[in-house]
This record gives C-alpha cells, sequence and structure tokens, in this order.
C-alpha cells in the first residue's frame, strides 16, 4: 500500500506515518516544506518506508513534477492524507494573505493533480475552528460554519473545494479536530513557534516559568476558554479507520468531528496538571492571567457520535492520559 501524506513531518503527519507504517508496513510518501526532528526519526527508524519529498506545494511545476516522477516510478498512490497547512490561528489574523494563500492553493493543487492522475481518496485535516462562536454546545457537523480566523477560513474554503472535486470523482473524509494533544512515544509537538495550551503548560511546570493564561472573562463558568482535547493516538486511530472505509468502498464524502464530547476550561486543565506533577516539582508552579488572544472563540467541544455511529469509532484516552504523555516526552528530552 502507497498513502501519500502532506505536512507528513509536522506533529500529526509523523504521528499518522507512524501508525500506517506499524500497522500496514505501508509505503508513504511525505510531502512537506520542512525538515523536522520528527521526520528524521521516522527515516531513521524506517527507512524503507518513507519517502520524503521537500517541496512546497503552492508551486504548481514543482508538485506536479513529483505526481510525474511517482508515476513513472509506477507507484501507485492508494489514498492522500492531507495535513499540510499553517495552522497558528492568532498568527493567521496578523498574516491573512500568508494562511489563505498558502492553506488554499496547496489544497487546490493537490486535488488538481490528484483529478489528473486519478488519485481518488482523500482524508483532510480539517478543524474545529470553522464552526466559529458556537450557537449550541456541542457542536454537531450540522453546526452552521462561521470561521472567525484566517486559518479557520482556509479550512473552510479548503472544505467548499474538496467538494467541488468530488464531482470529479474525489472520495473525501474531512475530519473537523478539536483539540489534538499528546504524544505516541518518542513523537510529540515540535511546533517552533510552540503555542498550544498543553505541552506550554507541562513546559512551564517542568522547567518552573510562569504560564500564562490568556483571557478569563469569556462566557464560561470560571471565566477561561473550553475546549476538547483528544488524544493523538485516539485522533490518529480515526485516519486509519477512515482510510480503510475508503479503501474498501464502504464510505466516501462524509465530514466527521473528532473530538471527545466532554470540554475542559484552561483553568481545569491548569489545576488538573498542578494535582498531578506538583509533587515531582522541586519549586512553586505559578499562572498569570494575561490578555486574551486574538481568534480564539470561548467554547469548542464536539458532539462526535457521527463516527461512532456510522464507523463505529470510540476514543479511548482521556485528559490524564494526555498530560501524562507530555509530561514524560518532555522529561525524557531532558535528560538525553
Ligand atoms: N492558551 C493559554 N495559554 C497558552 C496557550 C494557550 O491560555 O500559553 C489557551 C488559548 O488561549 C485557548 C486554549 O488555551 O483558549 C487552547 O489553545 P491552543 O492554542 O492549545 O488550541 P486552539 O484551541 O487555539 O486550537
Amino acid at each position: 500500500m502507497n498513502i501519500l501524506i502532506t505536512g507528513g513531518a509536522g506533529y500529526i503527519g509523523s504521528c499518522t506515518t507512524f501508525k500506517i507504517i506499524q500497522k500496514y508496513n505501508a509505503k508513504c510518501i511525505i510531502i512537506d516544506k520542512q525538515e523536522t526532528s520528527n521526520l528524521e526519526k521516522l527515516k531513521l527508524n524506517y527507512p524503507k518506508n518513507i519517502e520524503f519529498y521537500k517541496i512546497d506545494m503552492c508551486n504548481y511545476t514543482d508538485f506536479n513534477e513529483l505526481f510525474e516522477h511517482l508515476n513513472t516510478k509506477s507507484l501507485r498512490i492508494d489514498s492522500v492524507i492531507h495535513f499540510a497547512a499553517y495552522t497558528i490561528v492568532s498568527e493567521s489574523e496578523k498574516e491573512i494573505h500568508k494562511y489563505l494563500h498558502n492553506n488554499i492553493t496547496s489544497t487546490l493543487n493537490l486535488l488538481d493533480l490528484m483529478n489528473k492522475y486519478e488519485i481518488n481518496n482523500l482524508i483532510f485535516s480539517s478543524s474545529a475552528s470553522v464552526y466559529g462562536q458556537a450557537k449550541y454546545i456541542p457542536i454537531d457537523e450540522n453546526h452552521p460554519l462561521n470561521p472567525q480566523s484566517s486559518y479557520a477560513l482556509s479550512k473552510k474554503i479548503s472544505e467548499d473545494i474538496i467538494s467541488k472535486y468530488s464531482q470529479k470523482g474525489l472520495n473525501f473524509i474531512n475530519l473537523r479536530y478539536f483539540n489534538p494533544a499528546g504524544t505516541i512515544g518518542h513523537l510529540g509537538e515540535e511546533h517552533n513557534p510552540e503555542t498550544h495550551l498543553i505541552p506550554l503548560l507541562i513546559k512551564s511546570l517542568i522547567e518552573g516559568k510562569i504560564f500564562k493564561i490568556f483571557g478569563n472573562d469569556f462566557p464560561t463558568p470560571d471565566g477561561t476558554c473550553i475546549r476538547d482535547f483528544i488524544h493523538i493516538e485516539d485522533l490518529v486511530e480515526s485516519h486509519l479507520l477512515c482510510m480503510e472505509k475508503l479503501l474498501n468502498e464502504e464510505i466516501e464524502n462524509e465530514t466527521f468531528n473528532i473530538g471527545i464530547n466532554k470540554g475542559y476550561s484552561v483553568l481545569e486543565v491548569v489545576n488538573k496538571s498542578m494535582e498531578i506533577f506538583n509533587k515531582k516539582i522541586h519549586h512553586k508552579f505559578r499562572y498569570t492571567i494575561d490578555n486574551r488572544r486574538e481568534g480564539d472563540v470561548p467554547i469548542l467541544v464536539a458532539q462526535a457520535e457521527k463516527i461512532k455511529n456510522k464507523l463505529g469509532f470510540q476514543p479511548k484516552y482521556k485528559l490524564e492520559d494526555i498530560l501524562l504523555s507530555v509530561w514524560n516526552y518532555e522529561i525524557q528530552k531532558i535528560s538525553l
């Protein structure tokens, strides 16, 4: 089996690649603009399974050459998983063109080339941010879409373009992630800069730095934002399941929420982490309340019954598991 993974050097992409190799011994053709430590680990451990191409998907000529190259090698792609995107919500509010241009053009080029080279199966990494400020909680897939940031808008437009290409024979599954976090063994979040709550919080705990909570005046019970955190193990599992269903032609053209149906406020995550890790640190952990971050919506909690009912997918892990996995990962980095 040959799987093309865009953004396969990134956090979710590399974790998914790892599991695809473990489970199917598949060949993974990774396209990414960057080389990362996660990619290095994959290349080192699975040299026969990984083919890496460092290209900018917005460059149609380069991208086309890659497809041509795969074609001449008779390397038939069974499915594409499209992760590649700029993903920092706050940055996307400052750099509108960068986000819309990159995330939309890369998707459009990918779809056009898939169509040209008759590759018909796609799993797309979408985002719960497409819903914007929730009109009701939990949010199901029929909730109106009202993207608040350029990042969210780029995901919504990408979904629209994907839907357009389904008229040309594309079979797709859009996965709208809520808040993925946690690690899979030696693969974790290595964003630069890191902006996500859980890795920053755990690093603050370990390093004794003051942690900043962005806003405590949101319309939520404790004033801090509420999110639905899904363990990366579960998130990746949902991709594998969807891919199998697509390949077996048991499903096509679906959009699923991926979350755990339960929300935690930022303050609850901070308190839970202190409860679990306080005895492991030798300094006093402190946090401050900072200004709201641009583009943050108060509550995102999934109604994730659709994928459970249609595909039998049920997440296994809890917030505590996520926190522990990130703690172990960060501690291990220090002791290396
Ligand atoms: N957050 C925070 N401090 C941080 C990082 C994040 O208070 O150092 C908050 C952020 O404002 C948001 C929530 O944690 O309300 C989740 O943010 P994250 O970037 O992890 O994910 P997002 O929901 O933006 O995709």
